[in-house]
């Protein structure tokens, strides 16, 4: 185990934390999680069958009676002597009297079926002493008042279910451990059985850790979040057997934790917080849990991506586990490594998930040592599905309803190469291949065309790779349309010198990019975009964002600067939306997006340039319906429409 070891002695870990310096391979601390968790004794609850849909059994059920209860009817007919209808036939048929009773459903026989007679019986009706068979009314014609006549013969035990033909007084009706879904609440009522013994789902405190939290529902302050995996953890031990008890949001108070851990230890199996692992200041959590129980903690940062700060402990043979703050990390390392042990604890089978297998259009690379996993959307390539990487960091939330699965790779691995075939984990049980693939570059307006399409029942899936990502996918043909606003400096025009074989362009509409500031700052109300970037530079106080290298906007920032290079020049994130974020927060005076982000942010705004956002759409995907649509839907009045009303200009 050589590999194990490097990976121990690379692990990081201060001094006042010497029993956590490992971080330890993922197999290794699912092993010493469970050695602390497991054999357990399962706790049994009786409950009523309708409370134990999805639960599992905890004891043997044995029938009480026999199913049927006695010797029952399966037609609506006569019940009758097989003896006496030996020699029926065609042309010999035999009469017999009717008894003077009707044996409905429900009915107890008072008389006995006396040979030559026969007694009209229901479906289901109890079949009276002498009869040992059921002739079906179709085959019997009236004689008379009080009289049949039967031209077939019957066999012994002909339409006759017996008492403990379907279930036998003293079988075994159910084990312990089976899941309890409607077939076996069928078969619990056939006995009369109201109540069973099912595995006591776990009851799972949730506490979520932070100063910067606030709950859902409630207005957000300056420099807080809203608590996401609070909601989602527990929806997510939900799904899984727990029976959760959400306690909020603790800050980050050494006191304030370590009661709220107790309490919420005393009243539940097992207790589940997030955030505070990462071995920083402020990091308290893990202290508590020294004092909680024994053995206490077993693992705290595990070779996972995401999800190393995670913290896995037993307090007195409870389950105590500190997942990661980020919710993607979150996420992963409880469905990875938690779900398991919360399914066994719930006396729930494992996971059953849904794998299929795609190929990776691109090389992606991976931390060696560590466990990772990587969100994938799938389309549909030439030939099978391709699965795009949609992951935007640990940070990012929206990449989970963007996914329909993960790729997991090894932690050998420094790479998943480009063509890889891979096995994709689904987050549902079946593939949703979408009607509409747009991958390229990303525009709030692509949304807004695309609305009616997906009120219209049809998928339409758009990844964010930037021009030149949905260029290339365009070529390889893994979707319909890629979206991109390139400039080309020697045409000076937009998009059309960048197509090649197979491709061509449909035009799509202009976005105006300027300059955001905040309304009434005097630098820049009232001027034009070169003189407002002229007084920015001449007051050193003013602080600029700039763009990412490689955006259309970035070329546009560097024209107009000419050279120069303003405090926060360095400042360049990824998107419109974060250009106009940091100047409303004054983070920034002013920087460049475009007007519809501008606006919806209420920012004053320049207008300098506009960009064309056009699409290369895949030739020989042309004439899909659904590719029609979409051009139908560009295209159309009300297209155009929503799309000027957003502030962009349609071609
Ligand atoms: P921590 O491990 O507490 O340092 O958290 C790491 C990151 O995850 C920080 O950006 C936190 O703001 C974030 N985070 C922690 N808890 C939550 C939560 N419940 N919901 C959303 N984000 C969180
Ligand atoms: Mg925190």
């Amino acid at each position: 185990m050589s590999n194990a070891k490097s990976i121990h002695s690379a692990a990081d870990g201060s001094i006042d934390q010497g029993q956590f310096l490992a971080v330890l391979p993922r197999e290794e601390a699912i092993a010493r999680f469970e050695a602390a968790l497991f054999p357990r004794i399962v706790q049994g609850e009786r409950r009523k069958l309708a409370q134990a849909l999805g639960c599992s059994l905890a004891e043997d059920v044995t029938a009480p009676i026999d199913v049927p209860p006695f010797d029952r009817s399966n037609v609506d007919g006569f019940a009758v002597r097989s003896a006496d209808l030996a020699a029926a036939g065609e042309a010999t048929p035999v009469r017999l009297i009717l008894n003077d009773e009707v044996i409905a459903c429900g009915t107890a026989p008072m008389r006995p079926v006396l040979s030559g007679t026969a007694t009209p019986i229901a479906t289901g009706g109890p079949v009276p002493r002498g009869a040992d068979a059921i002739v079906m009314v179709e085959h019997t014609q009236p004689s008379g008042n009080r009289a049949i006549e039967v031209r077939r013969a019957v066999s012994p035990g002909q339409f006759v279910s017996y008492a403990g033909s379907d279930i036998a007084r003293g079988e075994a009706l159910l084990r312990a451990g089976t899941m309890i879904g409607s077939r076996e609440i069928g078969m619990l009522a056939a006995c009369g059985i109201a109540e069973v013994v099912v595995a006591r789902r776990p009851r799972v405190a949730i506490l979520s850790t932070g100063d910067e939290l606030v709950q859902p529902g409630m207005p957000l302050r300056p420099a807080a979040i809203y608590d996401t995996n609070g909601a989602v953890v527990t929806a997510a031990i939900a799904e899984n057997g727990g029976e959760t008890s959400f306690l909020g949001a603790v800050p980050d108070d050494e006191q304030a934790l370590e009661s709220a851990m107790r309490s919420a230890l005393a009243g539940s199996d097992m207790l589940v917080l997030s955030g505070g692992t990462s071995k920083g200041a402020g990091d308290i959590s893990h202290r508590i849990i020294g004092r909680l129980g024994k053995p206490g903690i077993v693992a705290h940062g595990v070779a996972l991506k995401p999800g190393k700060p995670l913290c896995l402990a037993v307090c007195d043979s409870k389950p105590v586990v500190i997942l990661p703050g980020f919710p993607t990390s979150a996420m992963f390392t409880f469905h990875d490594i938690i779900v398991p042990v919360l399914r066994r604890m719930a006396g729930l089978p494992p996971r059953n998930d849904a794998k299929v297998s795609a190929r990776v259009p691109v090389r992606i690379t991976s931390e060696l040592g560590r466990t990772e996993f990587v969100m994938v959307s799938l389309v549909e390539g030439n030939d099978g599905l391709i699965a795009y990487p949609t992951g935007k960091g640990s940070g990012a939330i929206t990449s989970f309803a963007q996914a329909d699965g993960f790729l997991r790779i090894d932690a050998l691995a420094e790479q998943l190469p480009a063509n890889a075939e891979t096995e994709i984990t689904l987050f549902t049980p079946h593939v949703r291949v979408p009607d509409l693939v747009i991958i390229g570059s990303h525009c709030i307006g692509l949304d807004l065309v695309t609305a009616p399409m997906a009120h219209a029942g049809l998928t339409v899936r758009s990844i964010a790779v930037g021009s030149l990502g949905g260029l290339a996918a365009a070529r390889r043909g893994e979707c319909d349309l890629a979206p991109i606003h390139l400039f080309d400096e020697k045409s000076e025009s937009y998009n059309t010198p960048f197509l090649t074989e197979g491709l061509e362009l449909v035009p799509g509409w202009r976005r105006m990019q300027g300059i955001v500031f905040r309304k009434g700052d005097p630098r820049f109300e009232g001027f034009g975009p070169e003189e407002a970037v002229r007084a920015a530079l001449a007051d050193t106080a003013c602080i600029m964002v700039n763009r990412n290298q490689g955006a259309g906007t970035r070329i546009l920032i560097d024209r107009l600067l000419e050279g120069a290079r303003p405090e926060g020049y360095w400042n360049q994130p990824r998107s419109h939306n974060a250009v106009a974020a940091a100047v409303a927060q004054h983070r920034a005076d002013w920087g460049m997006t475009i007007a519809p982000v501008a606006h919806a942010t209420g920012l004053g705004f320049i207008p300098y340039a506009e960009e064309h956002y056009d699409f290369a759409l895949v030739k020989a995907r042309k004439q899909r319906p659904v590719v029609q649509a979409f051009l139908d839907a560009l295209a159309s009045e009300s297209g155009r429409n929503v799309l000027e009303q957003a502030g962009f200009r349609p071609a």
